[in-house]
């Protein structure tokens, strides 16, 4: 198993454990599934991907009530749709889907910090009042998995510069982004504005259309064909 230069771990901390083709409304998957410090990740990948670079991948954490439920509270399960159209019109991709749900807080926590929001606290004061990390999640499968379907190096599909800078902190080839934008329900709009504000999300403001200035800003819509080399 390849594991990146400048990250030094005594052991791969991930498995692979089984695939198959999956058939959904985008488009059929193979899919991937990951054994990684007890948890089950997935990988969903389109087209051709070994031996690529500047693949685009979508690394989505898991949020059960958005995906399964329905909840409008944010906007997870558009952004994973929109990923997963994405990489069906580009032609090939990943959707890296990690099981941590509630920024990596775990559900009971993410509902205890609903309640607070429901009396008025925004997403990063209701975490700190439950003395939880604005942030939780990890990503230290997530370089194992690539290495695993022989991506080469990452066209990310985010539009959160600390999500960038963490993947390339554990190795992983960042050749650059694609913004993941999605109109957002009524009930997400303050949170994703607290994203935009206070966790630095490449987010259109409130009160006027995208304003993101970032130079690998991608046509998201577009369906350029996978480049053999990075250009960013
Ligand atoms: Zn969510």
């Amino acid at each position: 198993m390849h594991v990146p230069a400048r990250v030094i771990r005594p052991q791969p901390i991930t498995t692979w454990l089984a695939s198959s083709p999956l058939p959904t409304k985008h488009g059929t998957f193979e899919t991937h599934v990951f054994e990684s410090e007890h948890e089950e990740h997935v990988a969903l990948v389109f087209g051709d991907v070994n031996g690529m670079f500047d693949v685009p991948v979508r690394v989505h954490s898991e949020c059960l009530t958005s995906e399964v439920f329905g909840s409008l509270k944010c906007d997870c399960k558009q952004q994973l749709d929109a990923a997963l159209a994405e990489i069906v019109l580009r032609g090939a991709g990943v959707v890296l889907y990690m099981r941590q749900e509630g920024r990596g807080i775990g559900l009971a926590n993410k509902i205890r910090a609903y309640q607070l929001q429901s009396m008025g606290a925004d997403t990063v004061d209701a975490n700190r009042m439950l003395g939880l990390p604005d942030d939780a999640r990890k990503y230290d499968a997530v370089p194992d998995m690539l290495a695993h379907l022989g991506v080469l190096s990452v066209r990310l599909m985010t539009n959160n510069p600390a999500k960038v800078d963490g993947l390339r902190d554990l190795g992983v080839d960042v050749m650059g982004t694609l913004p993941v934008l999605v109109e957002p329900s009524p009930d997400a709009v303050g949170y994703l504005e607290t994203k935009r504000v206070r966790m630095a999300h490449q987010l259109p403001s409130r009160s006027g259309p995208w304003s993101g200035s970032d130079k690998t800003q991608g046509a998201w819509s577009g369906s350029d064909k996978l480049k053999p080399t990075g250009s960013e």
